[in-house]
């Protein structure tokens, strides 16, 4: 009651208007279905960066601009929201991560941060006491970069845990598997089985498998791990749907599903029940022989749940298994250059497959040597063809210095992880060396080579917060504030290209930059509104989401309190 009070008596006169020009009145403008008030808003639109008030009718931004301004569309039904200096941004979005795969991963068992086989095994022979006998055990998030010493580990361990269920067990960057005898026995694979095309198995000396599989090497096992029924996949989705929306992501760019998941996205979807924006990439492999018969979807307006317009491919594997493939052998493996899951040639065809069919294509490249590739592959197309589909780069982690100018040249562009810098720093600079650190994770050489960005966290590979992203982009530092003045400082970006990277991005890389990625009259009411101020330091970290608004609808946070009757 307070509320409506206040804003009538503070309102009224100031909708009638005291500026020079003619306003509208009250009367003459629809009113809007709801209006935040009072608040920071940055709308990232260079027409109009700063802002106080937000009205929204239906799924569209209607009015922004000062509480005077924007009050002129508070009718009787209209809700208001007094933000009281709260922060208002454009709807964050994750530009690539995979949120099946987040909520597979909450769900399955989380071996991130052990510090040894046997704490990962542990955690392992517990869980086989709680499951069916012969029921594969699945879990995620080891990294014998943490073991001491740091070197890969054996299926020994996980056989004492668990003699009876197969274990398979991911490596925190998705590039590498580590089985148990039980899985080794299922997959069929012994001495005899030959390394795959793009993959690795890992063997002792007598040529036996150790349990450890590299990229393409993986499938060898996972192959065998029975599919997820239809309400499972649901069950994930909505689960890391709700995860995602209280971290203050609007939509994310989902890398890599499969036609089953993306059957279960398109049945929320039509019900209704999706309540994040999803823009999907399809992994790409046998099926690209058939996709000519199949469709992008296209979403003029905007407004649709799911929108499946995208390829996703790997050129290599991941720095942290030695999968990335570099131009010069690895600095602490010098016999190995990596690996390339598909090569120049193969990219070229497979692009040109895609081209035609009328897809965008995302190639997940780290090492410099896939990213040449990708970048020869998409020039290969011809004149423009990689821009006019706004073909991506995903992660571009290390590049040559004469491969930064292409992005922009090409209009190719890069979708990179902020955290992945963090994350990786303890060790990046013994794989890489000194004169190739200074191309990787190399967001700030893009931005100034006219690259255009886009970021995003690859979770579940890293934590979903965007907030964590942010930092990581404008201080180089992890959440603790190490090391001291940053990770190669001198690619740091300002919290303002950071945001832009997590909002008008993704929304070019989506083609809905005309309704996304900045808060203006006519767009899309995507907004991620936060309890305070955003400062661009540390302290970035404890901001809290408020609200979370997808289409127009609160899908985070407290409802917009309605008008009290006069
Ligand atoms: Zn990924």
């Amino acid at each position: 009651m307070f509320r409506s009070a206040l804003l009538a008596a503070t309102l009224a006169p100031l909708a009638l208007g005291c500026g020079g020009a003619p306003k509208p009145s009250a009367q003459s403008q629809t009113p809007a279905d709801f209006v935040l008030l009072g608040g920071a808003v940055r709308t990232l639109d260079p027409a109009r960066p700063e802002a106080s008030a937000i009205a929204v009718r239906g799924d569209r931004i209607v009015a922004v601009g000062t509480d005077a301004e924007v009050g002129a569309f508070i009718g009787p039904e209209t809700r208001v929201e007094r933000l009281s200096g709260r922060t208002v941004i454009p709807g964050l979005v994750d530009g690539h991560c995979h949120l099946h795969g987040l909520g597979a991963a909450l769900e399955s068992l989380d071996v991130r941060g052990k510090k040894s086989p046997e704490d990962v095994a542990r955690l392992v022979a517990a869980e086989a006491k709680s499951r069916a006998p012969g029921e594969w055990i699945t879990g995620r998030g080891w990294d014998q970069n943490l073991f001491t010493p740091a070197t890969f580990p054996t299926h020994a361990p996980l056989d004492v845990a668990s003699p009876d269920h197969p274990v398979a067990l991911t490596r925190i960057d998705g590039h590498a598997l580590w089985a148990n005898a039980a899985a080794l026995r299922l997959a069929g694979v012994d001495a005899k089985t030959a390394d795959p095309p793009g993959g690795r198995i890992l063997r002792d000396a007598t040529g036996a498998p150790t349990g450890v599989f590299i990229d393409n090497a993986m499938d060898l096992v996972t192959a065998k791990i029975p599919g997820e029924p239809p309400e499972v996949i649901e069950r994930r989705i909505l689960r890391a749907s709700e995860r995602a929306l209280s971290l203050g992501l609007t939509g994310v760019h989902e890398m890599g599903i499969d036609d089953a998941t993306i059957a279960v996205y398109r049945k929320l979807a039509s019900e209704g029940r999706l309540p994040i924006r999803v823009y999907a990439y399809l992994a790409g492999g046998s099926n690209l022989a058939a996709l000519s018969q199949r469709k992008p979807d296209v979403d003029p307006q905007g407004t649709a749940m799911f929108v499946l317009r995208g390829v996703k491919l790997f050129a290599d594997g991941a720095l942290g298994s030695r999968g990335a493939a570099l131009l010069a052998p690895y600095a602490d493996e010098p016999k190995s250059t990596g690996l390339s899951i598909a090569d120049r040639n193969t990219l070229t065809e497979a692009a040109r497959i895609i081209a035609d069919a009328g897809f965008q294509l995302a190639v997940h490249a780290i090492g410099d040597r896939a990213n040449r590739d990708v970048l020869d592959a998409f020039a290969a197309l011809g004149e423009g063809r990689a821009r006019a589909l706004r073909f991506r780069i995903e992660h571009a982690q290390v590049l040559a210095p004469e491969d930064i100018p292409r992005f922009a040249s090409l209009g190719v562009l890069a979708s990179m992880q902020p955290t992945h810098a963090t994350s990786d720093m303890p060790w990046a600079p013994a794989r890489l060396g000194p004169e190739r650190l200074r191309g990787a994770y190399a967001w700030r050489s893009l931005l100034d080579a006219g690259a255009r960005l886009v970021f995003g966290s690859d979770f579940p590979v890293e934590e979903p917060s965007p907030l964590l992203g942010l930092w990581a982009a404008i201080s180089r530092q992890d959440p603790s504030g190490a090391p001291p003045g940053g990770f190669m400082p001198e690619q740091r970006v300002t919290l303002d290209e950071a945001l832009a990277a997590f909002t008008t991005g993704p929304a070019y890389a989506s083609f809905t930059e005309a309704t996304h990625g900045r808060i203006a009259p006519g767009n899309v009411a995507d907004l991620t509104i936060f309890s305070g101020v955003l400062p661009a330091d540390r302290s970035l970290l404890d901001a809290k989401i408020d609200h979370v608004i997808v289409g127009g609808k609160v899908a985070f946070g407290a409802a917009i309190p309605k008008p009290e009757a006069p």
